[in-house]
């Protein structure tokens, strides 16, 4: 039997911004996407017959409300392909973190099955079908660093942003996505990325000035129920990060760093009191 295995990576936003409110209810956003190297390892087996997925962990779901099944679903649907198929899901990310981890496994899905039924499908060929699945698919296809606009599948590569150290922590909140999106006031919103700026520090491949300048518009709803992140924030910036955000909707917070002692220090001093703290770095 054939098996294939694919790295699927968590993805940081540097910056989001929501532009508008469409009529078909999605959000016209503005992000900048950045890959991490902390990962899920996706293990893709033919079988006879039959599909079914196994994971080592309890907090995501096995049947087919699970981004691979979808991912799969799909695929064998668009290619009249009727194989048995085993996937085994190594969680490392944290779910539910605004780090687009569900996204990534069908990402890795589509990757993989693409290899193993031999379909021979450009990138770009990919991410169309990625985008049936959900919004952050296209990206995690693409990988690396990106300018996301529409709902997050105009995409753009830009010029790396790799090997910078970033600090993860998440508290585990329980924090909905929608909930977020509908609680935004967008007429409210005073403080949003620059975008053009970014994208000009991320060209110069200038780590402090794209840490200073990183901004999310979604903080002002998930921060302002949830405290503890400011908390987090604040930590990461007097452990000396050059820079502190939260990622997606939210709960995880990252931190990006200059100085691995520092970040070494501030991972200790989080770790007492948050359930999940990694340190890991750009990709
Ligand atoms: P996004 O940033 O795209 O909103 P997220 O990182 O916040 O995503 P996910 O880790 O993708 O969140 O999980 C969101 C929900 O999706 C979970 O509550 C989980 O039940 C469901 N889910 C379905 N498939 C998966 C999967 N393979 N991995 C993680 N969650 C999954």
């Amino acid at each position: 039997m054939k098996k294939i295995i694919i790295d699927a990576h968590a993805k940081i936003n540097l910056s989001l911004d929501v532009l508008k409110r469409r009529e078909d209810g999605y959000h016209e956003l503005e992000m900048i996407m950045q890959q991490i190297a902390l990962k899920d390892v996706i293990t893709i087996e033919e079988r006879d017959a039959g599909f079914t997925i196994a994971s080592n962990s309890k907090e995501i779901p096995l049947d087919q409300s699970n981004l691979v099944y979808k991912a799969y679903n799909v695929m064998a649907k668009k290619f009249n392909i009727n194989k048995g198929i085993h996937i085994y899901i190594e969680k490392n990310i944290p779910v539910a973190g605004g780090l687009a981890g569900g996204s990534t496994d069908a990402a890795a899905v589509l990757k993989g099955l693409n290899t193993l039924w031999k379909l021979n499908l450009r990138e770009d060929q990919l991410m169309d079908i990625g985008l049936k699945i959900g919004a952050d698919v296209p990206y995690c296809i693409m990988g690396g660093t990106a300018l996301a606009k529409g709902i997050g599948e105009k995409l753009t590569r830009l010029k790396s942003f790799s090997d910078r150290l970033i600090l993860i922590a998440n508290p585990g909140l329980n924090i909905s996505t929608a909930d977020v999106y509908n609680n935004l006031k967008l007429e409210k919103i005073t403080d949003r990325p620059h975008t053009e700026n970014m994208l000009k520090y991320i060209e110069k491949g200038d780590t402090e000035l794209v840490a200073k300048e990183m901004k999310n518009v979604l903080e002002g709803v998930t921060i302002k129920e949830n405290p503890i992140l400011n908390k987090i924030k604040e930590q990461m910036i007097s452990h000396g990060a050059l820079g502190s955000l939260m990622s997606g909707s939210g709960p995880t917070i990252f931190g990006i760093f200059s100085d691995s002692t520092d970040l070494a220090k501030c991972e200790e001093n989080l770790k007492y009191s948050i359930k999940t703290v990694l340190s890991t770095k750009t990709v």
